[in-house]
């Protein structure tokens, strides 16, 4: 079902993903991991803040597969920033998880000390303990901070995007410096009025696909890294059904104009309601 994105580093990214923040704990976790590992989903995508780093470790190991054919995000969370915490936040995440490395991990927030908890990452990652290092919710500004005294330069930024909200700028940006974009909320966590948008369910028909899938193809197109999250199994496959059809340049350029700055988390720093 899915297409790689190399990091700088060549670490192969599967491009879609699947995020876990908000699933119910319990069952409707269980079964939700599940259906997506049966529909091949292989890269999950969690964080400290989520309270289900245990689960989704639990869950991907009773599926059977090889640790090595997952590829697995975690984040730390603002509070654990600074360099003796981000290096115990790791290992506490590693715990839950029940694995011995991360393929990704990221400063969740650029909270305070996060120049402290990247030397800490950078370590980390030349120990071979996470494979690609990252940053989410960064701003350019973060973004040329943190370069500034970095040896190794994030590879990666997860940030809102959405037709809504594409992030135009900060995908350029990206692109030039070679940190890969990865999109959180990439459905505009299942806004009615972008689902309802007659551009988007004009081409959704002529397609034969659901919005979602118009959505979610639209991101693989522009090159960005996607993590949709579902607890609903029909969706969760759906979600995943997107590399049999493509969107032509004109209908790329009709959802590029859905564009109203619309975003759901307003605040980069990491205090927020909304992680
Ligand atoms: P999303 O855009 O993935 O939207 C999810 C919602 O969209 C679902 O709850 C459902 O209501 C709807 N939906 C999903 N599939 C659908 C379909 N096929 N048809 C119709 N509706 C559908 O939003 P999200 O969950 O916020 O983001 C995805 C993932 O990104 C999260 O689970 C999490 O892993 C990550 N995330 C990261 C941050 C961050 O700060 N780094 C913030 C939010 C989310």
């Amino acid at each position: 079902m899915n297409n790689v994105i190399e990091a700088v580093n060549g670490i192969k990214i599967p491009q879609v993903g699947f995020g876990v923040y908000k699933i119910k704990k319990g069952k409707e976790f269980e079964r939700a991991i599940h259906e997506a590992i049966q529909v091949g989903y292989r890269h999950f995508d969690t964080a400290k803040i989520y309270g289900n780093e245990e689960a989704l470790g639990r869950e991907l190991q009773k599926s059977g597969i090889p640790r090595e054919q997952f590829f697995i995000t975690s984040k730390v969370w603002t509070t654990d920033l600074g360099y003796e915490e981000t290096k115990k936040a790791f290992e506490q995440t590693c715990k839950k998880l029940n694995v011995t490395y991360l393929d990704m991990y990221l400063i969740h927030f650029a909270g305070p000390l996060y120049l402290e908890a990247w030397r800490a990452m950078e370590e980390l990652y030349s120990e071979g303990k996470i494979k690609v290092i990252g940053v989410a919710n960064f701003e350019i500004h973060h973004l040329e901070h943190i370069m500034k005294h970095a040896v190794i330069p994030p590879m990666i930024n997860q940030i809102e995007t959405h037709p809504e909200f594409p992030q135009n700028e900060m995908h350029e940006y990206l692109a030039r410096h070679r940190i890969l974009h990865e999109a959180w909320g990439p459905l505009g966590q299942g806004n009615k009025a972008l689902f309802d948008h007659p551009e988007l369910t004009e081409i959704a028909f002529n397609h034969k696909k659901s919005v979602a899938q118009v959505i979610l193809r639209w991101h693989l197109q522009r090159g960005t890294i996607v993590i949709p999250k579902s607890s609903n199994p029909r969706r969760i496959k759906e979600n995943s059904e997107i590399f049999n059809f493509e969107l032509a340049e004109i209908e790329m350029k009709k959802i590029d104009r859905l564009n109203t700055g619309k975003r759901y988390s307003v605040n980069p720093t990491g205090y927020m309601v909304n992680p």
